[in-house]
């Protein structure tokens, strides 16, 4: 089978059979490594080895620190603000689809937020982002919060906000996907399960002069420099998460690392995205330079064909098309776990529905 779902998403094949295998009996202990100490030498090494394996992936510099939290995206939707919004100050909030919409709204909760959609349609109807030299950011803002890649949408942009501001990023569905410039961000943030592991952990790289503007109370788990303090240990860490996402990172540099896993997402999503744009049956909405490299929605020419779709494909080991319920239609979601080969069976399935149904 291939797993299509936008999150939990398929995980690499290789890293759940040594999961499996080390499932009970981990490194000899006589027990799986969910139940040993966080502070532990074994499990501190398994921890130190994912953070180096991750500084190495993304090239990350010596002045930011690498946490791993708990409560994923949504928990860093309040945990910007709570640490950098400043009570009587403002953030810019780029949105570009409902993932930036929701971070707009939890942080007004905390403070003054200034939203900026930019989102726009050409003529021809297909879905666009204003450039960035377009974006009236505020002079004020202590922030300026985007999201790449939105999930929900299939849209993303490459450009970042033209400002001095610390951009903040939500890069939860594009981490990991591509190289990035880590000193483009003031922090970036990911919950873990779609490039990264199980759901519930989330990754956050914060510059470190970040780590002290809170002027507020935060609750402790929410607390960047409490946790950067603790080596994110304040508390009990999600430790199988923590694990299983080294296991993922050690993968990703055995494939090549971040380059070449590039290579591999543009070939899947050049593969697919051209094979809706020559066909009548389907379609993609979005303008060819904002599509995702990682979540495709797709609309079949008669809707009412959805759910006996999603049922074939099932039937087909194509596993969790059904597009997001806010946008409807079918959504295949090829994240670096997704090798080729179920891209192919995906459009050769497609292929075969259209023949049948077309
Ligand atoms: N941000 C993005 C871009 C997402 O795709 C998601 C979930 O899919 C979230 C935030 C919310 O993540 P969580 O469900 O871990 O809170």
């Amino acid at each position: 089978t291939y797993n299509f779902c936008a999150g939990p998403a398929m995980l690499p094949v290789d890293v759940m059979k040594q999961a499996q295998e080390e499932l009970i009996n981990w490194q000899q202990h006589g027990c799986s490594v969910m139940e040993v100490s966080h502070r532990s030498p074994s499990f501190m090494a398994v921890a130190e080895k994912a953070e180096q394996d991750l500084r190495d992936l993304l090239q990350i510099p010596a002045n930011y620190k690498v946490l791993f939290m708990h409560g994923g995206g949504r928990g860093q939707f309040s945990a910007v603000p709570l640490n950098l919004l400043s009570p009587t100050g403002q953030a810019d909030y780029v949105i570009s689809g409902s993932w930036s919409q929701a971070a707009a709204e939890e942080a007004a909760k905390f403070g003054r937020v200034q939203s900026l959609d930019i989102r726009q349609k050409q003529s021809d109807g297909l879905r666009t982002i204003q450039s960035p030299a377009e974006w009236s950011l505020s002079a004020q803002a202590d922030y300026v919060h985007c999201c790449p890649n939105e999930t929900v949408d299939g849209i993303e942009f490459v450009g970042l906000p033209h400002t001095e501001k610390p951009i903040i990023a939500d890069l939860s569905s594009t981490i990991l996907s591509r190289p990035i410039q880590i000193s483009d961000y003031g922090l970036i943030y990911a919950g873990a399960q779609k490039n990264i592991g199980p759901s519930g952990l989330t990754l956050v790289i914060v510059r470190d002069d970040l780590l002290n503007t809170a002027h507020r109370t935060i609750p402790c788990i929410q607390d960047y420099r409490l946790t950067a303090q603790h080596d994110s240990m304040f508390n009990t860490p999600p430790t199988f998460a923590w694990y299983l996402a080294g296991l993922v990172f050690d993968w990703l540099k055995r494939q090549g690392g971040v380059a070449t896993m590039a290579e591999k997402n543009q070939a899947k999503a050049d593969l697919l995205y051209g094979y809706l744009d020559q066909s009548d049956f389907y379609r993609n909405d979005v303008a060819p330079e904002f599509r995702s490299w990682m979540n495709v929605p797709f609309f079949l020419a008669d809707d009412g064909l959805n759910s006996r779709f999603v049922e074939q494909a099932e039937a087909n080991g194509l596993l969790a098309l059904k597009g997001h319920r806010s946008v409807g239609g079918m959504r295949a979601s090829i994240y670096n776990a997704m090798p080729i080969e179920g891209v192919q069976a995906l459009i050769s399935f497609m292929q075969q529905f259209e023949r049948s149904h077309g």
